[in-house]
């Protein structure tokens, strides 16, 4: 069972039914280990201070775990061995859509003992993103049949590519910023199209002039790179364990599906294909499934850690 959890292809993440029935057999199989004589800095997650769109570092220290399980908000939470003795790493997060409320992250250490329970409750707090509106053009708030089958033919495409993360983390220290130009607070802002069609906006924008150099903000591979009708030409890089970045709008592409991609590489040029209104770097970064604040991301410290 254990070897299966290092595949998540075979285990997918929104499998609600396959992971209460792994559960089941974890607790019938091994009794609890009482947690008790463990610190409570056994578990720790930065920043500290959660709120909705939080990129999470953990790091669990326990001694003696073969394995770690866990799971936050419905989420499939993967962890892998730190450099530090006993330590285990996950870089997790919070959806920008999540209610503020108090959430539980279960986590469970397998060792040759038994389970050690080491869940936790995080407060996750709101997040005070701004209300704007944007004016596109007709053809993108009612798309014609033909848009449509294209868009619908993308949504599975997307489903195809999200539903195949690396079984290993592929990053490898910090993030960097993707482009060099200026970036704006514009992730979680409530967007009103043309005064009718309502959305979150779920990435960073980067005032990116035509031609910008647009860059792997950490080491990857990509698993998308085309077209696409609301995203333009559009790269998606892999970074493993479900961490996804996605650079949109681009006016040319440069990598194709499967290289693999290190920090500061060239992804292409920046643009403005797609949904937009002008050239900009479009710039999200997608754990299993939650969109994170890509500026938490780059200020997250990652150096040393794998
Ligand atoms: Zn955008």
């Amino acid at each position: 069972m254990l070897e299966w959890m290092r595949f998540p292809s075979l285990f997918p993440t929104h499998t609600r039914s396959l992971r209460l029935i792994f559960l089941a057999l974890t607790v019938s199989s091994a009794g609890f280990v009482s947690a008790t004589t463990l610190p409570r800095e056994s578990v720790i997650w930065t920043p500290d201070v959660v709120v909705a769109g939080s990129p999470e570092l953990f790091r669990v220290t326990v001694p003696g775990a073969t394995s770690i399980d866990a799971d936050w908000l419905g989420r499939r939470v993967e962890f892998f061995r730190g450099r530090e003795p006993n330590s285990w790493i996950a870089l997790a997060g919070v959806d920008v859509e999540a209610a503020a409320l108090p959430s539980v992250c279960r986590i469970t250490a397998h060792t040759a003992s038994g389970d050690i329970d080491l869940s936790r409750t995080i407060d996750v707090h709101a997040a005070h993103y701004r209300t704007g509106s944007l004016k596109v053009a007709p053809g993108f708030v009612e798309p014609s049949p033909e848009a449509l089958a294209r868009i619908q033919e993308e949504v599975k495409l997307k489903e195809r590519v999200f539903s195949s993360s690396a079984a290993t983390p592929l990053w490898t220290a910090s993030f960097r910023p993707p482009v060099a130009a200026p970036p704006t607070d514009s992730f979680g802002t409530r967007r009103m199209f043309n005064g009718t069609l309502a959305s979150i906006h779920k990435g960073m924008d980067f005032r990116a002039a035509q031609g910008t150099p647009v860059k792997a903000g950490n080491s990857g591979v990509v698993v998308l790179a085309q077209p696409l009708y609301y995203e333009g030409n559009c790269v998606v890089i892999d970074h493993g364990l479900g961490l996804y970045t996605l650079s949109m709008h681009l006016s040319r592409i440069d990598v194709h599906v499967g290289q693999v991609v290190a920090t500061g590489d060239r992804l292409g040029l920046s643009g403005a294909t797609g949904r937009v209104t002008g050239p900009h770097l479009h710039w999200a970064v997608r754990w299993q499934g939650a969109y994170l604040d890509p500026a938490k991301v780059l200020q997250l410290n990652l150096a040393g850690i794998r």
